[in-house]
């Protein structure tokens, strides 16, 4: 079974793009960088001016002919768009990358290029691991008081991905109705999912592919 999952808010836009599973097939042609668990973005058209593939943990895009990507195995996946589907973004966050904000971070760089405003942006958050699973230490929440001050949670034994960088997006101005969700825990479906917790040393490399492609725009 070849796999992806895909939520209404972007298909609705004529977006493509998928949150991948143990089933998905590779999609060679997609653009990803070296994932370093930091905040720095790259566009399609830095990525061009790089001899290989750059660091960074998100890539940006408003090329119709081109797919970017992040890799996943219980960190968080956010792909973003415009509301027109023309301009579109795939961001990659544990909790070193949402702590330091690395998903605004990532929206700023859409809106920056799109001249698009963060209020006009569609984000969808993925699988990763979840609150259920994801037992955190005090280090964590040192970091994440850092940035985001206002968000708490009632258990701090654990981190919700989802929930900190949902509250992340409501900060920055993205209207609920925007913010779209794919709350299954990772770790929790290893019928589904890679788990870097999860799978242990059984996983070996294998992470999950999550891609999006800008819409083509004949249809406005
Ligand atoms: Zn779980």
């Amino acid at each position: 079974m070849r796999m992806y999952l895909r939520h209404p808010l972007l298909s609705s836009l004529g977006v493509d793009h998928g949150f991948g599973t143990t089933g998905s097939d590779l999609r060679p042609t997609c653009l990803t960088v070296n994932q370093v668990h930091g905040t720095k973005i790259v566009s399609s058209c830095e990525y061009r001016d790089c001899e290989g593939a750059p660091e960074g943990d998100g890539m940006v895009t408003g090329e119709k002919e081109i797919e970017v990507g992040v890799w996943t195995a219980d960190c968080l996946p956010v792909l973003s768009s415009t509301e027109s589907g023309t301009f579109v973004g795939a961001f990659h966050a544990g909790w070193r990358g949402a702590s330091a904000g690395i998903v605004p971070s990532g929206l700023q760089k859409i809106s920056g290029e799109s001249r698009v405003p963060v209020s006009e942006l569609v984000v969808v958050l993925g699988p990763a691991i979840g609150p259920c699973c994801y037992e955190v230490g005090p280090e964590v929440w040192g970091a994440v008081r850092l940035k985001t001050p206002s968000y708490t949670q009632r258990a701090e034994r654990t981190l919700d991905l989802w929930g900190l960088v949902t509250h992340q997006l409501l900060l920055a101005g993205v209207p609920e109705e925007n913010i779209g969700c794919i709350s299954l825990c990772t770790r929790c479906h290893p019928e589904l999912f890679y788990s870097h917790r999860g799978w242990g040393k059984l996983r070996g490399k294998r992470s999950m592919l999550n891609y999006i492609r800008p819409a083509n725009d004949d249809r406005h």
